[in-house]
């Protein structure tokens, strides 16, 4: 899979309205270039320009109304586009990224509401340029929903909201804030939508120096009917697990395009650079840094757009989706930020200059496993698979790529997206792994092994699976598994594409020879878990045991490691960001 270049990019996979929404992406940004964008990140300057583009491409409109509330034409919520655009803008800018993806999240309970009226209204408010909010977290609980202080007090026929919420993104001008809060008196949880420019709704804050708007605000007795209630009850519930379910994924996007944009800027700078006598490019580290970089960035991509199918099948039947959707949420945005600290070792002194997209990706890059559930929280989703996943096979459907024009309605219609996972077999992943056959897949079908033998011969007693620490590190271990299926049922599906065109067999070796290159960190990186769990308190003998046999060495091949680095450095200067 090629990284995005988004100047060379035709879209090709999407229609006529989709595709000129996204060159006019790029066109805005490249005509603004990187020394504005720069400025404005640094002095903070809240963009207006980009919103009014937003607005006179109807782009949140398209992308972000269900077919049945917008344009038929246009209107849908489609995920493969949203999952390319979410690349896209994280590349450019993850503050402008923000404000379409704290949309996403306000949108969910909306879009999951019986209110049709407020329906109505909310797709004739993104075709006037409107984005949203989502009013979940609170400054004293964090995400703890279940101790949310918002509150709705009875009065007359309605409600009056009192509370204040912390951390919320467009919370300064969206136009409508979907608020997470209960009924005073009950333990009812409720969702209902409020104004930003109401005279009962105070914004006190940004709460973060940026150019995106974190927002606190308080609600004093502002008025709540009927017409403002999106969701009661379990339903309120359910719809903010639902909502987080599917738009945590877009975060894993953003790491991508933040680590693809640096990638660039990071081999255009080496590539030039010559200390004594040499191109830094020839020393044999960066070779070494730079081939792992590209390795780790590639399977990072497989394995998103490889989940973001997934995610398209969803129904109740097919939940395969709630195991995949955390990793790219969690594992991509961990990823995202080892190809941060690959290529800062490379790049060095000039990633820290204020005129390089770099300075502000190493910011960005870390927030985005702690949004929308930290990397821990959704390692716990993750780990609920576990069992199932290593020990049973179901026949289920398998899914081709999803890259048509449906609207992936599910999404609205997940109820309790988390109940009973645990009882979800996610297929046969031994399916994947038995479709190639390479070295380096060998030593990592053979370290799997290992940590079935551990599950079954020596799994976590009882202490240890309620210890989070314990669990956490078996989590990293068996999350590789996951990971490795999906990024080889993504290599065959290229395969398989390209087989329909003219086979170039040069490409198709160097394809084989990436994914050895990818295995390559793989193993290093599962024997790496090994170790940490090997070196945990309670960790008994024999587990130990089997942890060291975990912990193997991938096979070491120079020739090919010379190709791969000598594909990589061909990447110099074929991407750089108007000045
Ligand atoms: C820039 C930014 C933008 C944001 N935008 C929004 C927004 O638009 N809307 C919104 O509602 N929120 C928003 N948030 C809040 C964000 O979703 C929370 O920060 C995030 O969910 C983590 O909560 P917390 O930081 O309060 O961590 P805490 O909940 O305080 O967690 C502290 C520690 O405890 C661990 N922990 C907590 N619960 C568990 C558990 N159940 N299992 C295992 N470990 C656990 C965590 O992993 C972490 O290590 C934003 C935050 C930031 C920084």
């Amino acid at each position: 899979m090629k990284l995005l270049n988004p100047v060379a990019e035709a879209w090709s996979q999407f229609d006529a309205p989709t595709r000129e929404i996204f060159k006019a992406t790029v066109q805005f940004f490249e005509k603004k270039g990187k020394r504005a964008m720069k400025h404005e990140d640094h002095e903070c300057v809240w963009y207006r320009d980009y919103l009014n583009f937003l607005k006179e491409r109807d782009v949140f409109y398209t992308f972000l109304t269900p077919v049945q509330y917008g344009d038929p034409a246009k209107c849908r919520w489609d995920s493969a586009r949203n999952t390319a655009y979410s690349e896209l803008l994280g590349f450019y800018s993850l503050s402008h990224w923000y404000a379409w993806q704290v949309s996403i999240l306000g949108l969910g309970p909306i879009w999951m509401s019986p209110n049709e009226e407020l329906k109505k209204k909310t797709a004739s408010l993104l075709k006037a340029g409107g984005i949203f909010a989502f009013g979940l977290s609170e400054k004293e609980h964090g995400a703890d929903l279940i101790a949310s202080d918002m509150m709705l007090i009875p009065q007359g026929n309605g409600f009056v909201a009192r509370g204040d919420k912390y951390y919320i993104g467009n919370g300064n001008e969206a136009a409508l804030v979907s608020v997470f809060g209960k009924v005073q008196g009950s333990k009812e949880f409720v969702f209902f939508a409020v104004e930003t420019n109401h005279p009962n709704y105070k914004c006190t804050q940004n709460v973060v120096r940026s150019q995106k708007y974190v927002a606190e605000f308080d609600l004093n007795d502002y008025p709540i009917t009927d017409k403002e209630i999106l969701l009661r009850g379990r339903a309120a519930w359910d719809a903010s697990l639902a909502t987080v379910a599917f738009a945590k994924f877009n975060l894993g996007l953003a790491a991508i395009g933040i680590s693809t944009h640096s990638f660039y800027e990071a081999i255009n700078h080496a590539s030039k650079r010559k200390l004594y006598g040499t191109f830094v490019t020839d020393f044999p580290h960066i070779r070494g840094l730079f081939v792992e970089a590209y390795a780790r960035l590639t399977a990072m991509r497989m394995f998103a757009y490889r989940a973001k199918d997934y995610m398209r099948v969803a129904s109740e039947s097919d939940r395969r989706y709630l195991l995949f959707n955390p990793m790219v949420k969690m594992k991509v945005t961990m990823q995202g930020e080892e190809v941060i600290n690959l290529l800062w070792d490379v790049i060095a002194a000039r990633g820290f200059e204020k005129d390089m997209y770099f300075e502000s990706a190493t910011r960005d890059i870390r927030m985005l496993p702690k949004l929308e559930g930290t990397a821990h929280v959704n390692m716990v989703l993750v780990i609920k698979f576990m069992n199932k996943y290593l020990f049973e096979k179901a026949i289920l459907p398998e899914v081709a790529e999803q890259n048509g024009n449906a609207n992936d309605s599910f999404l609205f219609n997940q109820g309790a997206t988390t109940k009973g996972v645990e009882n979800v077999v996610p297929g046969d992943f031994q399916k994947a792994y038995d479709s190639y056959s390479f070295p380096n897949l060998t030593i990592f079908k053979g370290q799997i092994e290992s940590l079935r033998k551990f599950l079954k011969d020596c799994g976590p007693g009882k202490e240890q699976s309620r210890d989070l620490d314990f669990m956490l590190a078996v989590g990293e271990i068996f999350t590789l598994v996951a990971y490795g299926q999906l990024v080889l049922e993504r290599a065959r599906m290229e395969e398989a594409a390209a087989s329909g065109q003219k086979r170039d067999e040069a490409e198709m070796a160097a394809t084989g020879e990436l994914l050895e290159e990818i295995f390559d960190f793989m193993i290093r990186d599962f024997s790496r878990h090994a170790l940490t769990l090997y070196g945990k308190p309670s960790t008994t003998k024999e587990q130990a045991r089997v942890c060291m046999e975990m912990i193997q060495k991938p096979e070491v091949n120079q020739a090919r490691f010379d190709r791969v680095c000598s594909r990589v450095y061909a990447l110099a200067d074929t991407y750089r960001m108007s000045d």
